[in-house]
């Protein structure tokens, strides 16, 4: 297997990347490329020939998984092309995440969402630690077991509704540089949510990909109030890294059986805050990076020089996870800029509000991304659908296209039927699924520039 690291020098190689150490010759199965210095010029070569490999030298070849040679012969990082399970599973990039936030998708049960060829699900850290709470998920030795999900699991770091619930509880003041206080709802219990707490629970739940708290940064903050975000979302970041660094060790996880740690960068519609945080979070060294905050335009229109600007000051071989995106266009425009984890509550909950997702091609062959209108919106609200004997969309093969006309989902709708939303979310489901088949081979080609 072999590793690559950037790091500003060798002694922090040990520290940086999941804790990896620096191996001694060709002892160790696991081989490291270290990159040093500004990982733009992509030294490696010569730093794996003078300061690794040493009187044992291993030199990497091109056959090396992740690692690149020029026509000079250099070596340069290229971007991830799969996401790893902790349970060995390899699911190509880029890849997307609807949300089960209380271990569930609405309406289905794993073997449902099996069928929709969901490669993950994304878990909330917040509300399983309510419900079922820790002690449940420690019995069923993590969130995989506890639902019966073969899949990949993502979870988020809980910050999001913990903020939330803190400005119901005490406004701004909540936020302190130690975590966030606030009300559990309903009783009068006072609760400091932490770095620790969040890491720690995330690693309780055993997910593929574990996220840092942050300081969400509200998109009409004065400027100082945007660097104090910063300043602790950088402070917890730097925390949570040494948290799951021990975490890891006392584990004794090997670097296969470890998740993913993500970085979050926060900064608002501040693109130099937003760079200067990426910069200074890859300082730190982890698997990838998301942005914090919801990068829209005051029209509504999402904001893509958020994600350009911490895309384009990341290592090459980072993990880009587009936190809540998104609509199915935003999605095909993040993964050309190179972003490859995605996450979204939309396909679910849309299809419970019965709007379904629809390809306008024909079939799943024809479909073209490069389209403008490469979908639109099925809504069997009118009284001509219970006529209307033709499958949702013929350009899908789920459940519903499969065996049941609009005629049918219109008529289960109308009456309120817990199998509408079932039926639509399996849909819905397998559209997003299509839209990342479509997707690998035009980040694969990103790769491969
Ligand atoms: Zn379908």
């Amino acid at each position: 297997m072999v590793k690559l690291v950037y790091t500003q020098d060798l002694k922090s190689c040990a520290l940086n990347k999941r804790g990896g150490s620096i191996p001694s010759g060709g002892t160790s199965s696991v081989k490291y490329i270290y990159f040093i210095g500004d990982w733009r010029n992509w030294l490696a070569r010569t730093v794996w020939d003078r300061e690794v490999a040493g009187s044992n030298p291993v030199s990497p070849t091109t056959s090396v998984a992740g690692v690149k040679k020029n026509n000079k012969g250099d070596h340069f990082l290229m971007k991830p092309t799969d996401f790893k399970t902790i349970t060995g599973k390899s699911i190509p990039l880029p890849v997307f995440f609807p949300d089960a936030t209380r271990a569930v998708l609405k309406t289905l049960d794993s073997s449902d969402i099996e069928s929709t060829k969901t490669a993950g699900i994304l878990v909330n850290t917040f509300h399983l630690n309510n419900f079922p709470g820790g002690s449940v998920i420690k019995e069923h030795k993590g969130v995989r077991n506890f639902m019966s999900w073969s899949g990949g699991v993502i979870s988020d770091s809980g910050g999001f509704q913990v903020m939330s619930l803190a400005k119901q509880f005490n406004g701004k003041d909540s936020v302190s540089d130690a975590g966030v206080k606030f009300k559990i709802p309903g009783t009068s219990k006072k609760i400091l949510f932490t770095p620790k707490m969040s890491i720690d629970f995330q690693m309780l739940l055993k997910t593929d990909m574990i996220v840092v708290l942050d300081d969400f940064t509200d998109l009409d903050a004065n400027e100082s109030r945007q660097r104090e975000t910063v300043e602790r979302t950088i402070s917890w970041a730097k925390e949570c890294k040494k948290i799951f660094t021990k975490s890891c060790e006392s584990r004794k996880l090997d670097p296969t059986k470890k998740p993913y740690l993500l970085g979050v960068v926060q900064g608002g519609h501040n693109l130099q805050l937003r760079k200067e945080c990426t910069e200074r979070l890859v300082e730190i060294g982890f698997d990838g990076l998301g942005y914090g905050g919801w990068p829209m335009k005051d029209d509504g229109q999402f904001n893509y020089d958020i994600p350009r600007v911490i895309g384009e000051n990341s290592p090459p071989d980072y993990l880009l996870y587009g936190l809540g995106v998104g609509k199915p266009h935003e999605i095909v425009e993040m993964v050309k800029m190179g972003w490859n984890v995605f996450d979204c509550v939309l396909p679910t909950r849309d299809a419970r509000h019965k709007r379904l997702y629809t390809y306008t091609a024909k079939s799943i062959n024809e479909i073209d991304l490069r389209q403008k209108d490469f979908y639109q919106y099925f809504v069997p609200d009118k009284e001509k659908y219970y006529h209307d004997h033709s499958p949702v969309s013929s350009a899908c093969d789920c459940l519903l296209c499969q065996r049941y006309d609009r005629s049918y989902l219109r008529h289960l709708f109308q009456i309120g039927e817990m199998t509408a939303g079932r039926l639509a979310t399996i849909h819905n489901l397998r559209f997003y699924s299509i839209l990342m088949e479509k997707l690998q081979p035009v980040y694969t080609q990103l790769c491969q520039k």
